[in-house]
């Protein structure tokens, strides 16, 4: 779609990134995505959403880091973050990126950090979500999974249905009990690794879906499309596959009629919201899924 791929160079432009960084808090167009930038900003969005009978996972914003003791730095953030979560009897697990933990340093980093993590959350009684990145990372995002896997129980990795690997992926975590988490895709790769038909990622989506309700460990289907909630909705049906056999999630920010109405309806649904200072570039990928988003930053600037 050629709207996505100019918003795609947009984004990789450090001029119009910088503008949108220098701007999108404080002239409020950023924040219909980001809970904020602060802690504090993002639990008044959680305790609002738990409010309502949502659950939630926050991410503290922050990826492809390249510095060892920012890496650190950001494992302690997580444990704070922890901390505070138990502290304010808030609904929430967390959600993070290996990139943000050291994986364009090495992967032994990576695992060091997250082990942190884990450790804190399971003496807290939390859950770790590992978000899926570009597939430069993929294996050894998956690699990472099943070795912390054999350590922990309260930790989860994302599979995106675009990637052609997805389907032995899936098989691979389900043999392991992993809990996934289930999603379309969300950076800009080519076809040799992703399939590039919204028609094919579709499909692919709803056969994972399938094989993470048949042999799956509580998976969580991250989706705002009605056609892939409806399809999960009847397959457990079908099959005989309660509602508190898996959840659905959706981004802070989008389709929040129907997060409140799928609860309504009895099942699970837990709200992804990002908080910190580093919010743009997932900014930018929530402004590619739908470039019809880029108009409230185009109004921005023409206000401006
Ligand atoms: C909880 C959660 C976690 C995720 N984690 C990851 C991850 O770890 N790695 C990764 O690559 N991707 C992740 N994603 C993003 C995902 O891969 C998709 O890019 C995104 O969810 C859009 O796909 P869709 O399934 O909603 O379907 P689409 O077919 O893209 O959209 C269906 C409908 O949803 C609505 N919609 C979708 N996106 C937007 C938007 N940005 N703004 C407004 N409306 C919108 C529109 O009404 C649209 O018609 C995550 C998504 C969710 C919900």
């Amino acid at each position: 779609m050629p709207a996505r791929r100019i918003i795609y160079a947009l984004a990789d432009s450090p001029r119009f990134t910088g503008w949108v960084s220098r701007h999108g808090m404080r002239w409020g167009f950023a924040r219909r995505f980001i809970a904020g930038e602060r802690l504090e900003e993002a639990l008044g969005a959680v305790r609002e959403l738990n409010n309502t009978g949502l659950y939630t996972t926050l991410d503290y914003l922050g990826e492809s880091v390249t510095d060892e003791a920012a890496t650190r730095a950001a494992a302690q953030t997580y444990c704070d973050m922890l901390a505070t979560i138990a502290e304010t009897q808030v609904g929430a697990s967390v959600s993070m990126k290996l990139s943000q933990l050291g994986q364009a340093i090495n992967d032994d980093l990576v695992s060091e950090n997250l082990r942190v993590i884990l450790s804190k959350a399971v003496e807290l009684d939390n859950f770790v979500r590992i978000d899926i990145e570009d597939s430069s990372t993929t294996e050894r995002t998956m690699n990472t999974m099943k070795r912390v896997r054999s350590e922990f129980s309260n930790v989860g990795v994302a599979v995106q249905s675009y990637l052609r690997r997805s389907e032995d992926d899936i098989r691979e975590l389900n043999k392991i009990d992993a809990q996934v988490r289930l999603c379309k895709g969300a950076y800009k790769e080519p076809p040799e690794v992703a399939f590039q038909k919204k028609t094919e990622v579709d499909e692919g989506y709803k056969k994972l879906a399938e094989m993470l309700l048949d042999d799956g460990n509580y998976p969580a289907f991250a989706t705002h499309d009605p056609k892939m909630i409806e399809h999960i909705i009847e397959y457990a049906e079908r099959n005989n596959i309660g509602p508190d056999r898996y959840e659905f999630q959706m981004l802070y920010g989008i389709r929040r009629d129907e997060q409140v109405n799928l609860i309504q309806n009895g099942h699970g649904m837990r709200v992804y919201v990002p908080y910190g200072e580093q919010w743009c570039p997932y900014f930018m990928r929530r402004i590619a899924e739908r470039p019809a988003n880029a108009m409230f930053v185009m109004r921005a600037m023409v206000r401006g």
